[in-house]
């Protein structure tokens, strides 16, 4: 059969430009052939480039790729998958739920967890129990985020702490599916355009064995900004070997980069990295038009910040400790949140309406303001520095760019 489609050689066409998450599912499907890799564009956002002298048109990246998919009307999102729109195979067998939740001991304080720690503790109950997780870890060497897969707790700990830019997946996808295909259960965490990447790669039989647990998601900065400010960062402080964009307390926010020479601790929104990353200034363009900023859900438990605790759970303890979010959207989901059974300090369940309103990322995807984005990539490509190009955009647009 002829593929819909047509390779060219420098675009990605598998889907447009601005559908793209990068979820590298792709690389995986065409693991065989090994016509695609992932590239850097001008801003530094890796895409899908496919080589022509290797695609034999067989169109699989496309008929897996998630976002071409929903684009093109032919998968549904429903709690915990991508679904054929065919309606008795979308209707969900389960009732989400929500939850606030607090844990003991102080994550944040052991492993500069960020918010409660609860997916380093899933991960670690995980790993006990003989699985294998996948999460996102910093490589300082090649200064990016990237996933890898964990066998023991020792390996979980580098995974702890939100890394706030695109990760490098590699080519975990594929060993995941061969780790899954050879019986292990495997736990990926990431974010849910990387988890419906990796549910449209695997087969039922497949997906039997995979957990997932996606994080309410703001979006994705290109790594380049992050290479750079690294970089900017090592100038003082010597070469950093330890970054924790929320390290030591809840709220405020801290940054704290530990280098060979000294620590540069700062509150996060006061740095220019962040700014950028909240302003929305330097997120994927996918980021911007995101179908997962919704209460539904595509992994089988959600985590993310129960923002606003105080004011909507009436006597909730311990808000200052750190609160999570957790959307229970499968049995899986209920499987991998009971693990935390000893180890909750409080939980209290919720609504639909009330976890709705402690997000902006269960309501709407990123605001983009294409001037002060391209401005900031202009300026980026001219000096070579994050904290620069972000003192230009807030001296042209103002501090609320
Ligand atoms: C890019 C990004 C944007 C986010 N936006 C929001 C938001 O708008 N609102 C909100 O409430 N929460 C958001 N979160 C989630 C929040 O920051 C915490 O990750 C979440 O509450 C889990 O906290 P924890 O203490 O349980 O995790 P920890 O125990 O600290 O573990 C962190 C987990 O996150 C994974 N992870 C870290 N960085 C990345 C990454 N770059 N890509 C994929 N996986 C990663 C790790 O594998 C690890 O399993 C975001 C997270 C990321 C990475
Ligand atoms: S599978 Fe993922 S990386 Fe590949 S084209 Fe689709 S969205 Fe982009
Ligand atoms: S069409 Fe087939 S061979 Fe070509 S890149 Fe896609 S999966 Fe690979
Ligand atoms: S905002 Fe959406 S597209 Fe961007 S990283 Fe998060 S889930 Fe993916």
């Amino acid at each position: 059969m002829r593929p819909k489609h047509k390779h060219h050689d420098q675009q990605p066409t598998i889907t447009a430009t601005k559908w793209c998450t990068g979820c590298s599912a792709c690389v995986a499907v065409c693991a065989k052939r090994q016509a695609i890799t992932m590239q850097p564009d001008k801003k530094g956002f890796f895409f899908p480039k496919v080589d022509a002298k290797r695609c034999n048109h067989c169109g699989k990246c496309y008929r897996k790729c998630p976002s071409a998919q929903l684009q093109q009307g032919k998968v549904q999102l429903t709690p915990g998958n991508l679904l054929p729109m065919a309606a008795e195979q979308a209707q969900p067998a389960f009732t989400p739920h929500y939850f606030a939740l607090s844990l003991k001991p102080d994550y944040k304080e052991l492993y500069g967890c960020t918010t409660t720690g609860t997916a380093f503790r899933i991960s670690y109950a995980f790993i006990k129990a003989g699985g294998l997780v996948c999460g996102c870890r910093f490589n300082y060497e090649s200064a990016e985020a990237e996933h890898a897969i964990a066998s023991t707790v020792d390996e979980l700990k580098a995974f702890c702490g939100s890394k706030y830019v695109q990760s490098n997946k590699h080519d975990v996808m594929a060993q995941i599916q061969e780790h899954l295909r050879s019986g292990r259960k495997v736990l990926f965490i990431g974010t849910p355009c990387e988890v419906a990447g990796l549910k449209q790669l695997l087969n039922e039989q497949e997906q039997a064995l995979l957990f997932t647990i996606d994080l309410i998601c703001h979006g994705v900065p290109d790594p380049q900004s992050l290479k750079l400010y690294l970089k900017e960062l090592s100038s003082q402080v010597g070469a950093v070997h330890d970054l924790n964009f929320r390290a030591e307390s809840w709220v405020p926010l801290i940054l704290k980069a530990q280098g060979s020479e000294g620590t540069f601790k700062a509150e996060s929104n006061n740095t220019h990295y962040f700014f950028a990353f909240t302003q929305n200034v330097n997120l994927r363009p996918s980021c911007y038009h995101c179908p997962y900023a919704t209460l539904t859900r595509v992994g089988d438990l959600s985590l993310g910040d129960f923002w606003g605790v105080a004011s909507l759970i009436k006597d909730f303890p311990y808000p200052e400790a750190g609160v999570s979010a957790a959307i229970v959207s499968t049995a899986k989901g209920a499987a991998l949140i009971n693990t935390l059974q000893y180890h909750t300090r409080n939980v209290c369940e919720v609504s639909a309406d009330v976890m709705r309103a402690t997000n902006i990322s269960l309501r709407q995807p990123a605001t983009l303001v294409p001037p002060v984005r391209e401005f900031y990539y202009q300026e980026l490509a001219r000096t070579q520095s994050v904290v620069a190009s972000v003192n230009a955009v807030i001296a042209r647009f103002g501090k609320q760019a």
